[in-house]
Parts: C-alpha cells; sequence; structure tokens
C-alpha cells in the first residue's frame, strides 16, 4: 500500500470533478482527482456520462455542438495544463470521521485535508434487449436517459416517442418531448401513476401524450443505420404482445446517485442524494464538499455539474484559508472547528465556550 497526503481530493471526473479540479490547480493546491476505471458492468467511464452519449448541443460555447467524448477531453486537457494529478482507482472505503479524511483504494491510502465528491450519478434502465450502448444496442441511438439533453436532436422531431416510468421523472420527461414529438406514448407497468398529483394532471391534459397502461417494454428494435424503430411491449395481464413504432425510447425509471461510499457518514436524502447547504456545497461534514449530479436531483446537466464543481473548488479554498465556509445548517464553519451561528450573533469555540460575534461586545466582555 502506498500512502498519500494531499489537500484536496476530488472523486469523480465528470464536468462536476474536472471543474473542481481545474479551480483548485490553478489556486496552487495541487489537486488529486480520482477516478473508477472503465468498467461496462459498473457503467463507470473515466470523463463520466458524457461520454457515453453523442451529440452535446447544450453546453455553452459550442454553437455548433460537440461530442459528449471530445467535451470531456477537452475538460481534462484544461485540468492537466494546471497540474492536476490523476488517479485511476475505485474508492472502496472512505473513512470522515476526523481530519485528515482516509480514502482507500486497492493500491493506495489516502489522507485529504478537503475532499470534494464527484461521484455523479446513473440512470436506471431496464437491462432489456436493444438498450445497450451502440454498438451492442441502440443507446445513443434512438435510446435515451435525459429528454433534456436528448430530445431536440433532429432525429426525434415530428416523430412518435416512447417514455417508460410512471413516476414525476417520467411526467416531466413526456412532457417536455411534446414540444418536439408528434406523440408521445407513456408505457407503463401498473394501471396507477406514482408521480405527485400535478405532474400527473398535466400529463393527463396533454392532448399528445398516450398513456399506455399495465405495459412493459421487452424489446427496443432497429436498425444501427437508422437507430431506433420500434418496441416490443407486453401486457403484463394477458401476456398479449404487439409491436409500436417509434423513433426514440425515453427509459425514465429514475436515477441512482453514487453515494453508496459515504452511507452513515454524510447526510442524505431518501433517494441517497447528499445534501448540501445549496448557497455552498458544504456538506454536514465541515471540509468535506459535494458537487455535480450527486447533490443534485434537479437539474442533472453538466453545465450545472460545472457550476457547482466550480463552487466545491472555491469552497475547498475557502476552508484551507481558515475562513469560515457556510454549513446546510445555515452555521458557518472554520477549519479550527469554530462555529458561527446561523445568525451571526455568537461563535461557539471547538471546547464548546461561546464567544460574541460583535467586536465591541467582545471588547467590553473582556474588560
Ligand atoms: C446518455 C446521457 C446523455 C446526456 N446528455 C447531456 C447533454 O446533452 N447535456 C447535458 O448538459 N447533460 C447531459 N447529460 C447529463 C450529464 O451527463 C450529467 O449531468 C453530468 O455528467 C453530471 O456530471 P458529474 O460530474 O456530476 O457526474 P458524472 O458525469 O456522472 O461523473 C461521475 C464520475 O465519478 C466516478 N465515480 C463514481 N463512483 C466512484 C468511486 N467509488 N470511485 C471512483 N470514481 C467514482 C464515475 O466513474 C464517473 O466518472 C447526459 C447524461 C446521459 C446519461
Amino acid at each position: 500500500m502506498r500512502t498519500l497526503d494531499r489537500e484536496v481530493v476530488i472523486i469523480g471526473s465528470g464536468p462536476a470533478g474536472l471543474t473542481a479540479a481545474i479551480y483548485s490547480a490553478r489556486a496552487n493546491l495541487k489537486p488529486l482527482l480520482i477516478d473508477a476505471p472503465p468498467d461496462a458492468a459498473r457503467q463507470t467511464t473515466p470523463g463520466g456520462q458524457l461520454m457515453i452519449t453523442t451529440d452535446v448541443e447544450n453546453y455553452p460555447g459550442f454553437p455548433e455542438g460537440i461530442q459528449g467524448p471530445d467535451l470531456m477531453a477537452a475538460f481534462r486537457k484544461q485540468a492537466e495544463r494546471f497540474g492536476t494529478e490523476f488517479l485511476e482507482e475505485w474508492i472502496t472505503e472512505v473513512d470522515l470521521s476526523e481530519r485528515p479524511f482516509q480514502l482507500q483504494t486497492a493500491d493506495y491510502v489516502i489522507n485529504a485535508q478537503t475532499l470534494i465528491i464527484a461521484t455523479g450519478a446513473s440512470a436506471k434502465w431496464l437491462g432489456i434487449p436493444g438498450e445497450a450502448k451502440v454498438p451492442k444496442g441502440f443507446g445513443g441511438n434512438g435510446v435515451s436517459a435525459c429528454a433534456t439533453c436528448d430530445g431536440p436532436l433532429p432525429g426525434f422531431r415530428n416523430k412518435d416517442l416512447v417514455v417508460v416510468g410512471g413516476g414525476d421523472t417520467a411526467m416531466e420527461e413526456a412532457t417536455f418531448l411534446t414540444r418536439y414529438a408528434s406523440k408521445v406514448n407513456l408505457v407503463h407497468r401498473r394501471d396507477k401513476l406514482r408521480a405527485s398529483k400535478i405532474m400527473q394532471d398535466k400529463a393527463f391534459q396533454n392532448p399528445k401524450i398516450e398513456f399506455i397502461w399495465n405495459t412493459g417494454v421487452q424489446e427496443i428494435l432497429g436498425e444501427p443505420e437508422t437507430g431506433v424503430t420500434g418496441v416490443r411491449l407486453r401486457h403484463l395481464h394477458t401476456n398479449k404482445e404487439h409491436l409500436l413504432p417509434t423513433a426514440g425510447v425515453f427509459i425514465a425509471i429514475g436515477h441512482k446517485p453514487n453515494t453508496d461510499l459515504f452511507k452513515g457518514q454524510l447526510d442524505m436524502d431518501e433517494v441517497g442524494y447528499i445534501k448540501t447547504s445549496h448557497r455552498s456545497t458544504a456538506t454536514n461534514v465541515p471540509g468535506v464538499f459535494a458537487c455535480g449530479d450527486v447533490q443534485d436531483a434537479t437539474y442533472r446537466q453538466a453545465v450545472t455539474a460545472a457550476g457547482t464543481g466550480c463552487m466545491a473548488a472555491l469552497d475547498a479554498e475557502r476552508f484551507l484559508d481558515h475562513l469560515p465556509v457556510l454549513m446546510p445548517g445555515g452555521d458557518e464553519v472554520t477549519m479550527e472547528g469554530e462555529h458561527i451561528t446561523a445568525d451571526h450573533q455568537a461563535i461557539i469555540e471547538p471546547d464548546g465556550s461561546m464567544v460574541s460575534n460583535h467586536p465591541e461586545t467582545l471588547a467590553a466582555q473582556k474588560k
């Protein structure tokens, strides 16, 4: 085992992790960025989720669009330019109980004064034939898990599309896609939706959305040249199958944030997204910051991931400069363990004693 001691350690090389690396490397903090090696079964690729897509048309600065892998190669080159150190390893264990935080991989023990978590989230898939990424299936060639990302692509415009799912994500994706599609068939396994009432109402009132109930998608059909041409559906009560022509299939059965490593050590919501203060990227553990999809169930876009990656780097820098960082509870914490109360009236010292946060009151107390 080799031991590494670093001031800033970043986990994940998607848009969030690499942006955090660019900022902290430029601030001379010599960040170490660790990312999992390529692993098809566990859906990991250095560069993150954009490595499995083709056209990215909504990342600012590329008026003609850019291929996902090309965009991530450019991010990485920029992070390298300022001296980011890269390590391709799976983090298998973390101990956040004291600083330096300790991370373990198969070959290394890494001690980190600050930790930036950018491990992203993974879309849930059905695991059916035709769904895998090109060339094994039609993933990226008519199959998608992100309507905001792929819906406006020319191949889906004025075409009949399929959305699979019954929760809020599926309603949102279906409603969004009606801006472009001639019709959206929403395929759901049950006869009721899990989505919130307001989302259901919106979808029910949309004349372009048709619901196909009690039905599962068995297979996605198509040709490499044309992409997706249809789906094979099965009614789950009668077992009757039929083919439904479609130009695209959007799988909207939810996302899983990659946070298993941190369970029991960081505050998370019921799905497993890491809770941050939102006005900063601080988690409930001072010195640990989270950015990108791992803490964002709402936007999940490359540009928002990059934006919060920038915030995380600036937060870590501030923390290492002994300045207070805003915590999820509204209080502020310094590296030394001083807590400034949310109302800014008092400072709680690491030994538990409380002093006023007002210089005049403090001076009077001392007299
Ligand atoms: C098919 C597809 C198309 C998309 N198209 C667009 C688009 O056109 N425009 C857009 O804005 N957004 C798009 N998105 C969404 C966008 O990709 C994500 O919002 C963005 O990648 C999130 O960035 P991130 O840095 O938070 O995480 P990710 O990109 O998910 O990166 C996380 C990284 O962390 C690593 N990791 C996880 N766990 C560990 C561990 N234990 N040890 C080491 N490393 C670990 C992973 O290997 C991965 O590389 C698309 C997503 C998909 C799936």
